[in-house]
């Protein structure tokens, strides 16, 4: 158990995720390294704002979202709109 202390959270965070052997990883993997020797109630939370905020990260990680497919146009409707008359029939 690590003291509520959030400078020493914070050194441990920091010593698992962004010194050059640990590699940055991501949330999962360096949860999992502070586990193996600390723990403290909101662990998981705190590791997530930390490689949240990590600048290197930011910058340097790939998006692992699909992109987005080519726009494609919709479909030329069949009635006019006016701004007076409102919907009208072609
Ligand atoms: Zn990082």
């Amino acid at each position: 158990m690590v003291p509520n202390i959030s400078s020493i959270r914070e050194h441990i965070i920091f010593i698992n995720h962004s010194i050059p052997l640990a590699g940055h990883p991501g949330v999962a993997k360096t949860f999992e390294l502070v586990t193996r020797h600390f723990w403290w109630q909101c662990l998981h939370a705190d590791v997530s704002e930390f490689v949240a905020r990590c600048d290197t990260c930011q910058k340097a990680k790939s998006r692992t979202q699909k992109p987005p497919g080519p726009l494609q146009s919709l479909p030329i409707p069949d009635y006019k709109v006016t701004r007076k008359k409102g919907l009208q029939s072609k």
